[in-house]
């Protein structure tokens, strides 16, 4: 008896061991996010189950360009991949295009995608367009994206639904309802670059998400009304790190996404006007946030098990009301610093429109059910 107990366990032992071997050789059937933390700027990668990967925007410039760089090679190394296949830059502002040239240093970059020349003259931008850049792109693909081009990514659907001020005119697969937010919307400001952002469709199974750069409220409101021409979606990537110029409910309401991961700074984005909107979107589970945000205050800001990133130096206590954003220009005290281990949140998405999404920095971990 003892010995057939024996060879029963090496049995189930054995078959244990091999199931264990086969799942970490299968390839992952899931289409992986990654939104990274460079500190109020973008950087999301998005890897197929075949790992074919794409990548939005390479973080800040400057002194942080080489800490972006590092930040997304991070991820990419937990993604597997040793290439990344395509690069969208949404816009030409530093805080999207501005570890480029130190990531590209690192790893091989296939395809360059953006919407076309800078419309907001300034030296970084209009420097790096004429002589870093092409050097980049010289041995690789370079494109300029118009609204409804695809992107071919195998297993997934992939499309531009706005690039240089322009927007798709024809709405996504079973999209197109009058939007009911439209009659509410109030114009916004913007500088000349955010508008021209390029927004990003994914569809993967009966899954789907958008990113869409730094897109602005009048923007939105060209896009969504009077018709909704995005429908809706699962997850809203981005945000615009969640700052006011963007976020009308004419885009977050109408889209009516289950979660919303903004990518926003420790003192940039999450302002109150922001959050109320999100907070109050019809059908949103729950708002992820890349970092704490003074300008939230406890009044507005999720629980911290959503936020992914805190400062090197923490303070013991954060206060309840909102801070109020210091108005650009000279003399402003710096925002409170973060060049400690970042953290990214993950998101896993299935087929059937399932998915999880992880905070690296705790483990904390939802799976948001498929829709019936
Ligand atoms: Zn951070
Ligand atoms: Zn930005």
């Amino acid at each position: 008896m003892r010995r057939l107990l024996a060879a029963l366990t090496l049995c189930v032992s054995l078959l244990f061991a091999s199931t264990l071997a086969m799942a970490q050789t299968r390839t992952p059937s899931t289409l992986d996010i990654y939104v990274i933390d460079v500190e109020g700027g973008n950087a999301t990668l998005i890897v197929a189950p075949s790992r074919e990967s794409l990548l939005i925007d390479t973080g800040n410039s400057g002194a942080a360009a080489a800490r972006d760089a590092g930040r997304i090679i991070e991820a990419t190394q937990d993604a597997n991949l040793h290439q990344i296949d395509h690069l969208i830059t949404t816009h030409w502002h530093g805080d999207h295009f501005g570890g480029m040239a130190e990531l590209a240093a690192k790893v091989p970059i296939r395809e360059f995608i953006d919407h076309g020349p800078n419309v907001q003259p300034g030296e970084l931008a209009d420097t790096f367009l004429q002589k870093t850049y092409p050097q980049l792109y010289a041995n690789a693909k370079h494109a300029v994206v118009k609204p409804g081009d695809k992107i071919s990514m195998a297993g997934l659907d992939v499309r531009v639904v706005t690039s240089a001020g322009e927007t798709i005119k024809t709405p996504l697969p079973g999209a197109g309802m009058p939007n009911p937010y439209c009659a509410n919307f109030k114009p916004g400001d913007n500088n000349a670059e955010d508008p021209q952002s390029v927004g990003t469709y994914v569809g993967f199974g009966k899954f789907r998400a958008v990113h869409l750069g730094d897109l602005t409220k009048n923007k939105e409101f060209e896009l969504m009304c009077p018709n909704n021409r995005l429908g809706t979606v699962d997850v809203l990537l981005g945000l615009h790190h969640g700052v006011s110029s963007s976020n009308s409910e004419v885009m977050v309401h109408a889209l009516h996404p289950r979660v919303a991961i903004m990518n926003n700074g420790m003192r940039k984005g999450g302002e109150p006007d922001v959050m109320k909107t999100v907070h109050s979107s019809p059908g949103l589970e729950d708002l992820w946030q890349l970092h704490f945000s003074l300008l939230s205050g406890q009044e507005y800001t999720v629980p911290g098990m959503f936020i992914a990133n805190t400062i090197d130096d923490q303070s013991p206590t954060m206060p309840i009301a909102p801070m109020a954003a210091p108005q650009p220009g000279p003399g402003v005290p710096p925002a409170p610093v973060h060049n400690g281990k970042a953290y990214w949140i993950k998101l896993s998405a299935r087929q059937d429109g399932s998915f999880t999404v992880t905070n690296t920095r705790n483990g904390f971990s939802k799976t948001y059910r498929a829709r019936l």
